[in-house]
């Protein structure tokens, strides 16, 4: 056996149809009084249902949750949280709301639980990125892991089918990376390769029935691994590309992890560790299996149908190598320019 390190987060996590009801009970175990359910405006109602089953021990709603965790929009969360004496936070939604609370828990110290309701996986891993005055910068900080984690396929249901397609591949994008991690280790090897077998079978399921609770918990459970392979590992050109090009162009979180990653996953197809996934998708070979899975699931297709501008193509190629980072595959800037143009035109891989 090759020698690995593997370190866990301490973490409790409840995976279990309807258990957001029993969010009180989880609050008492923690000790909470009066904990301030977060969410998106959007996600309002929902997150009013989850302050009614806390009773007594909920502090409200706030419905501030934003794209890119803003911190001056954190910095008012805080004020707010302080002035009504809450002493935790439930953060109900998807990886927008589940950084509102993780910045809120790095700066009070307060502890949440997280009911997430996409397949980001925000809510497994120590990772949080902020945005100050437009420029995102990003963290790794035990003091942001939920002490909490409930996963209740209810929630998901109302993920609309196209943001499930996109939240999924996502969530596969961890796991693939994960599995060629300079971090990697026998457990996250068997967390990952569950995890894309998982995501895989439920997700063109739950494209076209989004009501199908097996697939969904199917996809949730995948997910759930995915965050984790998230947390515990270094991520590499996928992860990098997707934060230059999301950053300098505005582009969709979700939707440029999906249009990016059979390009990131066919550049790095040969890396060691990614064995499980070759086989999985056998001759089609990984960038073209992966691109025919996300037309499956009628996923965006190229980065100009989330937003790119052409002419974008050089800077971010120039972006993709300004700052050295590990990749299994070494790379230059004329390869970046080639995978991100096909990338933009949404060209299938060769392999
Ligand atoms: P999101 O949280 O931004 O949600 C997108 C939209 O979908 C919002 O309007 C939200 O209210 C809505 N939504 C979420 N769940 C829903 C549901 N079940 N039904 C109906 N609407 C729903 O999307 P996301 O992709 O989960 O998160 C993206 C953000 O999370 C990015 O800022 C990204 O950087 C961050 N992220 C962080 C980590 C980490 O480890 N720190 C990991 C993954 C993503």
């Amino acid at each position: 056996m090759e020698a690995f390190v593997y370190a866990s987060h301490a973490m409790r996590v409840r995976f279990e149809r309807g258990c957001r009801s029993r969010v009180a009970e989880e609050a008492e175990l923690l000790g909470l009084k009066n904990a301030m359910v977060l969410s998106t405006p959007e996600q309002e109602g929902q997150a009013s249902e989850i302050s009614d089953a806390l009773g007594k021990r909920s502090a409200g709603v706030l419905a501030v949750a934003r794209m890119h965790t803003p911190t001056d929009v954190t910095e008012r969360a805080v004020d707010e949280l302080a002035k009504v004496g809450a002493d935790g936070t439930v953060g109900f939604g998807g990886g927008s709301t589940i950084g509102l609370g993780k910045a809120i828990a790095i700066r009070t110290g307060i502890p949440q639980i997280a009911i997430p309701t996409t397949y980001a996986g925000s809510e497994m891993t120590p990772i949080l990125g902020q945005t100050k005055n437009g420029v995102k910068s990003t963290l790794r900080d035990a003091r942001v892991v939920p002490a909490c984690v409930l996963y209740d396929v209810e929630c998901t249901l109302t993920l609309p089918p196209a943001a499930s397609a996109n939240s999924g591949l996502n969530a596969i994008a961890h796991a693939v990376e994960g599995l060629y991690s300079r971090d990697r280790n026998p457990i996250s090897k068997l967390q990952c390769v569950d995890a894309v077998r998982a995501l895989i079978e439920a997700l063109p399921v739950v494209a076209k029935r989004p009501g199908d609770i097996e697939a969904r918990q199917k996809a949730q459970y995948g997910a759930f691994l995915c965050g984790l392979a998230l947390g515990h590992s270094g991520m590499a050109l996928h992860h990098k590309l997707c934060h230059v090009l999301g950053g300098a162009f505005d582009l969709p979180h979700a939707e440029t992890h999906a249009v990016v990653l059979p390009y990131a996953a066919g550049f790095n197809a040969e890396a060691e560790g990614l064995e499980p996934i070759r086989e999985l998708f056998g001759e089609a070979g990984i960038g073209a299996g992966l691109w025919d899975f996300a037309r499956l699931l009628e996923a965006p297709a190229s980065l100009a149908e989330i937003g790119m501008p052409e002419s974008g193509v050089e800077k971010a190629a120039d972006l993709a190598v300004a700052s050295p980072y590990w990749n299994p595959r070494p790379f230059g800037r004329e390869d970046m320019a080639g995978l991100i143009g096909a990338a933009f035109r949404g060209a299938r891989p060769e392999n």
